[in-house]
């Protein structure tokens, strides 16, 4: 099969991406492109400021410049809608968050709650990157999230239905928009720039104020019709006491999600009980945890049915305290078929975690399809 030029460029840019800086001769060996090849796409590359060539180091008499992302020349945007609020930020090309802002809903609207978030990251970008268009938005949140369409179709937290996002975001901003659900633009993210590498199967559960899963295989993350896969908001192993919005009893999300259990089992906020376990309440400390365990048992049925090589959760309790991880650990240890120990947490800290699935959305776009990305110009 011969390779077309761009998937031979996708692929010279991840090898410069995983192994940067690198020189041209291993990119050949990596990629198992001829040396003319990988010399034609890395002036391309370069030209479109993508990577760039590092000092050279004198070596044997010649000379060898190794090259690398160029995290100087673009900039990627993102907008994170969650339950109370969206995260807008500005990311560099190894998805490293520059610059990130918090911004409440202003209203139950949707229109007008993501175009509020457009202007704010309007001035976000002025203030981070005067006079520079970023490449591409990113758009990602939770629930299914139709990435053909470009259509959030359901987040049942905040009760939205059929909102246009990339619509909304492409008219305000004037930049390509690329929309996906939050699970797994966090797995496109693992696999570019985290833990997940090249691991051919991974499962990846996202608790927050929704529950979502991604699951890879053969180096795919799988989408399903209309990308409705992942949806396990209804497995019903949850509190049978717990009634879901859609009548149900037991569900998964209604009973684990953050601002769900923390009412129910603390009677505070969730960031309340997430800020007094910090402090080191021993309270709150078990409560995070008695939800990790529900987690880690949903894990171990999934973990089951992928059989994956990696188990990656993102949830805040896992993320910040070693007793939650360990308590996921231990139901899928006990109650799967996991050989060893093949749960890790996400490798982007909880204070960014948001901020780089909406990166990633753009990201795994651009590492996908270099040579298709649309470059704005730098200035203006
Ligand atoms: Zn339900």
């Amino acid at each position: 099969m011969v390779a077309s030029p761009t998937s031979s460029a996708a692929a010279v840019l991840r090898a410069v991406l995983r192994n940067g800086p690198v020189p041209r001769r291993t990119l050949s060996r990596l990629t198992g492109l001829s040396g003319a090849a990988v010399s034609r796409h890395c002036a391309r590359l370069v030209e479109l400021g993508l990577v760039v060539e590092t000092p050279a180091i004198q070596r044997m008499g010649r000379p060898h410049a190794p090259l690398d992302i160029d995290t100087d020349t673009h900039r990627v945007a993102g907008v994170h809608v969650a339950h109370e609020f969206c995260t807008v930020v500005v990311l560099d090309l190894r998805c490293r968050v520059l610059a990130q802002r918090r911004v409440p809903h202003v209203s139950g609207d949707p229109v007008e709650v993501l175009e509020n978030a457009a202007d704010e990251l309007t001035s976000l970008v002025l203030e981070v990157i005067p006079g520079q268009a970023p490449l591409s938005l990113g758009v990602a949140t939770g629930g299914w999230v139709d990435q053909d369409a470009g259509v959030m179709v359901e987040h049942a937290s905040l009760g939205w239905r059929d909102v246009p996002l990339r619509d909304v975001f492409a008219r305000r901003l004037g930049l390509p928009v690329h929309v996906d659900n939050h699970t797994r633009a966090l797995m496109h993210a693992e696999e570019l720039f985290g833990a997940v590498g090249n691991r051919d199967s991974v499962l990846y559960l996202f608790v927050g104020n929704v529950v979502d899963a991604a699951v890879r295989m053969g180096g795919r993350t799988m989408r399903g019709r209309r990308s409705a896969a992942g949806d396990i908001a209804h497995l019903p192993v949850g509190d049978p006491a717990v009634r879901c919005p859609e009548g149900h009893f037991g569900c998964f999300e209604a009973t684990v999600a953050d601002q769900a259990w923390s009412r129910r089992v603390a009677g505070r906020s969730f960031w309340d009980l997430l800020a007094a376990a910090e402090s080191g309440d021993v309270v709150a400390r078990r409560q995070l945890a008695e939800r990790s365990r529900i987690i880690g048992r949903v894990a171990a049925l999934l973990y089951d049915l992928v059989n994956p090589d990696l188990l990656v959760v993102s949830e805040l309790g896992a993320n910040s305290f070693p007793e939650c991880l360990a308590a996921v650990r231990e139901e899928v240890g006990t109650r799967s078929r996991a050989p060893g120990n093949p749960v890790t947490a996400s490798s982007f800290d909880s204070s960014t975690v948001l901020a780089v699935s909406a990166g990633a959305a753009a990201l795994d776009m651009l590492y996908g399809n270099p040579l298709s990305a649309s470059f704005a110009p730098t200035s203006h």
